[in-house]
């Protein structure tokens, strides 16, 4: 049996503050329900991070991530935060890949390698993003983009780095846009993604690795895309600023 998750991915929202209080919030719609061996995570903002940790020291079922670090141990890359910061702050995963990342700030898949590189070394767990775009769809590429991505940037691994690794498949048409893949998209590339780690590496280890959808996943559509076999959960954008809807798609887990 794979681990499900239920991710949230807070972007550039939610202060320290109103993070203690969306992490109560959260632990408190989910107070009585089993989440059963399964996980549900959030990733602040750096500032709040801290806001969400002390609230959820109350439920230790919400954990915490980062959204971003630096590829390098330390030095003169002003505006950055290097892994050992995120551990040294009791952070001990992080998001790296982002459709967002690699549009506005120019993240490669080679730049992501060495990114996941450096957070695998720390001993930080990576929930890797990647997913093709809509005109990469419409021209039938996105089994190869998706494909390249994950061959560059993870496929140099050790079988023992990738109990490290949650990958989250995420088309870029469908982020922030309300176009969700259908159930049946999301589960064909689960499992052309799953196929292809097997490929490479074996079929066990292609089974225990925990596959997300994100792209406008909500309470109204989570329990068909989770339903499907081959996706174990989601990463949440929009949907994981509100407790109750947050709430909602965790319970569809
Ligand atoms: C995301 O940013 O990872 C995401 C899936 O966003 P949304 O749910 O808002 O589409």
């Amino acid at each position: 049996m794979r681990t499900k998750i239920v991710a949230g991915n807070w972007k550039m929202n939610i202060n320290r503050d109103e993070a203690m209080q969306l992490v109560n919030d959260i632990s408190a719609e989910i107070q009585n329900h089993d989440i059963n061996g399964n996980r549900v995570m959030v990733f602040p903002p750096f500032l709040s991070i801290q806001g969400a940790q002390d609230a959820s020291g109350r439920d230790s079922r919400v954990e915490v991530g980062a959204q971003n670090m630096h590829q390098a141990e330390s030095g003169a890359y002003t505006g950055e935060v290097s892994a050992k910061m995120l551990l040294n702050a009791h952070v001990t995963k992080v998001i790296l890949g982002h459709s967002e990342r690699r549009e506005y700030f120019h993240e490669t898949d080679e730049l992501l390698q060495q990114k996941v590189d450096a957070a695998l070394k720390n001993g930080l767990e990576v929930v890797f993003c990647f997913g093709e775009k809509l005109d990469e769809r419409h021209l039938g590429n996105h089994f190869t983009v998706v494909e390249k991505q994950l061959r560059k940037a993870l496929f140099h691994l050790s079988k023992e780095d990738w109990k490290k690794i949650i990958l989250a498949y995420e088309p870029v048409w469908a982020i922030g846009t309300g176009m969700t893949a259908t159930p049946e998209q999301a589960q064909e590339m689960h499992a052309f993604i799953r196929k292809t780690i097997s490929d490479n590496y074996s079929e066990a280890l292609a089974e225990g690795v925990s596959i997300l959808y994100g792209g406008s996943v909500k309470p109204s559509n989570a329990v068909e895309i989770f339903g499907k076999p081959d996706v174990d959960g989601g990463l949440i954008g929009g949907a994981s600023l509100n407790a109750q809807d947050f709430a909602a798609i965790i319970k569809a887990m």
